[in-house]
Parts: structure tokens; C-alpha cells; sequence
């Protein structure tokens, strides 16, 4: 099996004679039929195809193909926004009246997404913290949990997810394991490797890598085994009425998961990725490999440089040998980690505020995760919203900076934090 750069840039699209090298733009809402017998069996899922681009579109697909490739897994599909995804991935399961379990040290948006909005259409989630031991986190279990939820590195916590002790975890209660694996990239981390059975990716981050798109997706190893647990996923292994009584994991076996996530939640919600930004982040996933390379090299002479001032009150990256996750790190991550960094200024909220705009180079984006060097203040950004007992459960202190290292030459990074810390 071809390795990881490789598939980066072979995988989705193959092209055969005398056709585009490149993938190609499907700009089309619609596809054309000769008969309508040819297109009412697409209506049924009888056969294959596509119809309409608010489902699938051939561009998204060829893209969705090489993420999957990339990750190891069975079939994917995209998203219009990272959120879109983590939402589809967990309502592809979960209904109203239902519940699941998530890390409270998720993404800001993953978490009002999960426990405030989700919560109005009766799915609760329960949130656990890693630390807890597996009893603690087995007594938050009901009859009515349906998965285990994580991010392979928090955003914006950065600390690394024990993914093969979730997915043991999620198992022996006959649930699936869904990892966010945005931060980490499958150059960096492959959760279905360790046991995990869905991954999402908000691709606007590393895999877009430019700024550029915003965009989602979700990929299923195809692992889990929905009959051996018929009574809890009813949506899977029950009659779909919407679709003249198919049963998704009968008829479709592996790809069940993800074609009721693109035939029924994309059919209702339509929250596809257009085809355009579906080919800006597959020119992304060409370089991706290349740039996390550069990102966490730079990532890394950056948080030493923190780490050794002074000024610094603290720095979480767990690339750093003294790092509390940097086991976990070397474990799931062996080549880095990511870009991101948290580290707080001595002095508190206002110091860090203050030293932010010094800053000549880096900018102050709400955004991560990209070519060039960012940085916010989640406190008074991102997670704005969240009161300050909810900031402290999710892992945010109020003086935390998130700084994302881009891929520019890190002298020059390094100077520029080192006039705004006023050396
Ligand atoms: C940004 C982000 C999301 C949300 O993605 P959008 O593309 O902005 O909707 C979800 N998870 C993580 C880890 C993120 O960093």
C-alpha cells in the first residue's frame, strides 16, 4: 500500500486517457437522464448516480474519495463546514430523545453545537473529561448513549486524545467512537488506525491550508457493526420510510453509515460543499503532507523559544518533551503533533491582550491553521460566549493565547514575538 504523500497525490481522480490531469469542476446543480425509469431508480437508492448537487456532486466525491484513502477509512463524504460535519456525524445517529458522550475540552463551536443547539432538538450530550478514570466516565453511560465523541488535539487546549482507550471504551458498551481529527490531519494521526470508527474533519483549517474555503467532512471506516446493536440504532437497522422502507444496514452493509448521512441528512439539511471549494481543498491535500511537515517544525522551535522567556507564564504543546500529553503525542503523533500552540503572558488576561497587539507579523484571526502565523484570544474571541465556569471546564484559561504557526520562515517569527514580548 502506497504511503501517505502518495495517496495524497494519486488517490479520488484517476484519470484515463486523454482526460484532465486534474480533477475536474462538475459545475452542474443537475445531471441528465434518458429515461425516467433510469433516473426514479436513484430516487430508490435502487442504483447509483447522481441527480442533484444539494446530495452529491462528482467533484466532492473524487475529493471525499482521497480524504478516505488518506485516513484509512471505507467511504466518506463532504461537508459544507467543519460544523456541518460534526453535526451530520452525530444526528446520523443520535434522535431526538437519545443522548452521547463528548470531551468537554472540544472546539467553542462543537460545543454550543453539542450542548446548547442539539439540546432544543432533545439529543443530550454528556460531556466527560479525560482525566476521569474509565469507571467514572462508564457511570455517565445511559440506556439511551449512543456514541463516544473527541478531538485527536483540542482546539484550543491542545492536548492529545487517548484514542485507543475511547475506542475500547466505546466498544464494550456496543458504541461507536467519532474523533474530530482536524488539528492533527491524517498525515499526522489516522484514529481509524487505533480503533476509531468515524472521523470529521473541518477541512478549512490545515487541509484547505490556505484560508481560502470553508468546509467539512466525515469519513467512516465502515467497522462498525449496526446489527449487532440493532435496538440502539434504530435509523440504521430499521425501515426507512422516506425511502419505501429500505433498511440502510442491511442494504448497504459497510457503506450503510455514510449513505444515510448523504441520502437522507443531506437530502433534508443540504449542506453540501459547493464543487469549487471541494477542488480548492483537494489542490490542498496535495501539499498537505509538505506543509504539516513545516508546521510543526516551526510549531516547535516556536514553543521552545516560549518556553525558555521569562515573560511566558506558560506554554502547552505536546511535542515538548515536558508537555503533560507528550506520551499520548509520541504515541498517536510521531511526526508533530500540529501548529498550534496555547501559552499565556505573565500578568494575566491583559498581559496576554497587550502582548497580542504588538504583534507585526502575526496576525489576529479568527482562524487557525493555515499558512500564515496567527493568533487569538479565545477568552475574548471564540469562545465569547461561554461564562467563565464553562471557560474552566472547557480547559480555556482566560489569559490563553491560541497561536497557529504558519509556515513562514520561523527566524522571522521568532523576532517578531520577541519585539512585541519588548526584547
Ligand atoms: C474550526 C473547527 C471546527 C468547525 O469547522 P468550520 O469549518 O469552521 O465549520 C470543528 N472542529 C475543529 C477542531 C475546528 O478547529
Amino acid at each position: 500500500m502506497s504511503k501517505i504523500e502518495t495517496k495524497a497525490i494519486h488517490e479520488g481522480w484517476k484519470p484515463g486517457q486523454g482526460e484532465p490531469r486534474q480533477v475536474p469542476i462538475y459545475q452542474s446543480t443537475t445531471f441528465k437522464y434518458d429515461t425516467s425509469d433510469a433516473m426514479g431508480k436513484l430516487f430508490d437508492l435502487e442504483a447509483s448516480g447522481y441527480f442533484y448537487t444539494r446530495l452529491q456532486n462528482p467533484t466532492n466525491d473524487y475529493v471525499a474519495a482521497k480524504l478516505t484513502a488518506m485516513e484509512g477509512g471505507f467511504a466518506g463524504m463532504l461537508t459544507s463546514s467543519g460544523q456541518a460535519a460534526n453535526f451530520f456525524a452525530v444526528f446520523n445517529i443520535c434522535e431526538c430523545g437519545d443522548s452521547f458522550l463528548a470531551s468537554e475540552t472540544i472546539y467553542g463551536g462543537t460545543y454550543n453545537l453539542f450542548g446548547t443547539t442539539m439540546k432544543k432538538m432533545g439529543i443530550e450530550c454528556i460531556f466527560y473529561n479525560q482525566s476521569m478514570t474509565d469507571e467514572e466516565i462508564e457511570a455517565l453511560i445511559k440506556p439511551n448513549t449512543k456514541c463516544f465523541f473527541g478531538e485527536t488535539i483540542t482546539n484550543p487546549t491542545v492536548q492529545v486524545y487517548d484514542i485507543e482507550r475511547f475506542a475500547k471504551l466505546a466498544h464494550k458498551h456496543g458504541m461507536p467512537l467519532i474523533i474530530d481529527n482536524t488539528f492533527a490531519t491524517p498525515v499526522n494521526c489516522r484514529p481509524i488506525e487505533w480503533g476509531c470508527d468515524i472521523v470529521t474533519h473541518s477541512t478549512t483549517k490545515y487541509i484547505d491550508g490556505h484560508g481560502v474555503s470553508v468546509g467539512g467532512a466525515i469519513i467512516d471506516s465502515g467497522n462498525f457493526d449496526w446489527m449487532a446493536h440493532a435496538d440502539r440504532f434504530p435509523g440504521l437497522t430499521t425501515p426507512d420510510e422516506s425511502y419505501h422502507g429500505l433498511t440502510y444496514a442491511t442494504k448497504f452493509g459497510k457503506a450503510a453509515y455514510i449513505t444515510k448521512a448523504t441520502s437522507q441528512l443531506m437530502r433534508d439539511f443540504g449542506s453540501i460543499q459547493s464543487p469549487q471549494n471541494a477542488f480548492y481543498i483537494n489542490l490542498g491535500l496535495e501539499s498537505l503532507a509538505l506543509r504539516m511537515e513545516r508546521h510543526c517544525a516551526n510549531a516547535l522551535a516556536v514553543a521552545k523559544f516560549l518556553k525558555a522567556n521569562d515573560k511566558v507564564a506558560w506554554v502547552h504543546y505536546a511535542d515538548l518533551e515536558d508537555d503533560e500529553y507528550h506520551d499520548l503525542a509520541k504515541k498517536y503523533c510521531p511526526k508533530g503533533t500540529c501548529g498550534v500552540i496555547a501559552f499565556a503572558i505573565k500578568g494575566g488576561r491583559q498581559a496576554s491582550i497587550d502582548f497580542m497587539d504588538k504583534l507585526k507579523l502575526a496576525t489576529i484571526a479568527t482562524h487557525v491553521a493555515d499558512a500564515r502565523t496567527c493568533l487569538l484570544h479565545p477568552a475574548s474571541h471564540t469562545h465569547r460566549q461561554l461564562t467563565d465556569e464553562q471557560l474552566i471546564e472547557a480547559g480555556v484559561a482566560p489569559d490563553l493565547i491560541r497561536l497557529s504557526v504558519g509556515i513562514e520562515n520561523v527566524d522571522d517569527l521568532i523576532a517578531d514575538l520577541k519585539q512585541a514580548l519588548g526584547e
